[in-house]
């Protein structure tokens, strides 16, 4: 059973019947049929079907937040953007498509030869849950231009948000059955990738669910992009402006209600501004509205489900186990809804296991360094391999840091964020393969080389 549940109140909202094996095999071959015509579309049919989709999308952008708030409890005020960035991401590639997957000629070999980007045929989305528009739209909006054809299984907690997205590309003029929404659990992702038409897939989502599922397109010779969870670093030297670093700390960590891949979760400072870094953090995290997602004064909604707060609040226990000093929350507060207190806690030995997981939620971890080999060494210091930030007062230094830090993306004096023109992902248990940018576009494609004798 799948089912949508409002984690502000906890009431059932609606329930979806799981398909059978037959369905989803009967709408796989559906989509199969459809991808041959779909990757025969001039470049400029696709891209305007695209533009339409970010006008329905913006035009929508109210209902479409509300409906994220009710099912897993983002804050409207945050949804809307959301919204907004899904409808840009559809833009840049139906802009920059045809840029991206250009042939490119290669001098010096028969008398004519040349790379081109071909499609593959269907590519399999299995989605999370904690950016449920944004997630699907920016690996859509790629796999879409590049004549692909893509079928969605969506985190089972946002069945009304996946079935939303359908009908957005469906009244954008996107050809019957070249986007399908697939109604179906975790347990079926091994049959649909081992379905013929299906070329790939990109999963978004925890590193555990990536283990399981890039073994299985192993098995059956697909490729796989990988967009796994981290554990972002934020290094803050003592130089560093204390108030931007400030802003953007409690921003990043309780954003989303905390519950980002790229949200910093281990904030390393040096010691000569720690005191000041803690106590200005704790008056920002204390002013956090939390309340009601539907209330476009809130900053902080519910967790997406109650099983996410309880192992949430089990990590902040071992956290405390593990020689913590709660500074601020650190326990789940009284009345309905999973909501859970912007909480941070010092202290805690670097070597425990908990700090090499993944806190997924408004849980902020500070520790102290006395050197920046020592903040360089903690930053690394874990199986992630996300995102990371620097906080510098001198630029270059500021630089020179990020070049030592191991992780996908490193910003300077700046939030960790995705846009479409970089390209965006991770390594070590962060996954593999990148989204956004022309590299994204590239993951699902057929490299293919041509030569003339
Ligand atoms: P999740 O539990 O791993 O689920 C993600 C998706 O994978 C869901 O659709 C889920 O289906 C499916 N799934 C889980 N286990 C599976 C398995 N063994 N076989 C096939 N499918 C499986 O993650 P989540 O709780 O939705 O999302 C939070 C995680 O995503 C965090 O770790 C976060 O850091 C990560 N994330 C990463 C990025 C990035 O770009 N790197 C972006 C956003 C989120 P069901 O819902 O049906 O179980």
């Amino acid at each position: 059973m799948i089912r949508s549940v409002n984690p502000a109140t906890g009431q059932v909202v609606q329930t979806f019947e799981e398909w059978s094996a037959d369905t989803t095999r009967e709408t796989l071959d559906g989509v199969a049929a459809a991808w041959e015509p779909w990757s025969e579309t001039a470049l400029s049919e696709r891209a305007a079907i695209l533009r339409k989709a970010a006008r329905i999308l913006r035009d929508n952008r109210i209902e479409l937040a509300d409906l994220m708030a009710m099912e897993m409890g983002k804050p409207v005020t945050q949804g809307r953007l959301e919204i907004d960035k899904s409808a840009l991401v559809c833009e840049y590639y139906a802009e920059n498509a045809e840029r991206h997957l250009a042939p490119e000629p290669v001098e010096g070999v028969g008398s004519k030869a040349f790379v081109s980007y071909e499609p593959l045929g269907t590519v399999l989305a299995v989605m999370p849950w904690n950016f449920p528009f944004w997630q699907v739209f920016r690996i859509a909006a790629p796999t879409l231009m590049a004549g692909n054809a893509m079928v969605l299984k969506h985190a089972s907690n946002v069945p009304m948000c996946a079935q939303a997205i359908e009908k957005v590309l469906d009244q954008a003029g996107l050809p019957e059955n070249v986007f399908r929404t697939l109604m179906i659990g975790a347990g079926q992702v091994e049959n649909v990738l081992a379905h013929d038409s299906v070329a790939g897939v990109c999963l978004t989502g925890s590193d555990a669910a990536g283990r399981s599922v890039a073994a299985v397109a192993g098995r059956n010779l697909k490729r796989s992009v990988m967009e796994l969870g981290g554990s972002d670093p934020f290094v803050v030297l003592a130089d560093a402006d204390l108030d931007k670093a400030v802003q953007v700390a409690v921003c990043s960590r309780c954003k989303n209600t905390g519950q980002a891949c790229i949200a910093a979760k281990r904030f390393i400072v040096m010691e000569d501004v720690y005191d000041e870094f803690v106590a200005r953090m704790k008056d920002g995290m204390t002013a956090l509205k939390m309340g009601d997602p539907m209330d476009p004064e809130t900053y902080l909604g519910p967790m997406a489900t109650e099983v996410l707060r309880a192992e949430l609040q089990h990590q902040v226990d071992r956290c405390m186990e593990a020689g913590g000093i709660l500074v601020l929350g650190g326990s789940v507060p009284d009345g309905p809804g999973a909501f859970y207190p912007p909480t941070i806690i010092t202290n805690v030995s670097a070597d425990a296991a908990v700090v090499q997981e993944e806190l997924f939620g408004p849980v902020a971890l500070v520790f102290k360094v006395g050197s920046e080999q020592e903040a360089v060494e903690l930053a690394n210091a874990t199986p992630y391999g996300l995102g990371g930030s620097v906080w510098a007062g001198d630029g270059n230094k500021g630089l020179e840091l990020a070049a030592r830090i191991r992780t996908g993306s490193v910003f300077v004096n700046a939030l960790v964020s995705s846009t479409p023109e970089l390209p965006f992902g991770g390594i070590k248990a962060s996954g593999y393969g990148r989204e956004l940018s022309a590299w994204g576009i590239r993951e699902f494609v057929n490299v293919k080389t041509t030569v003339v004798g």
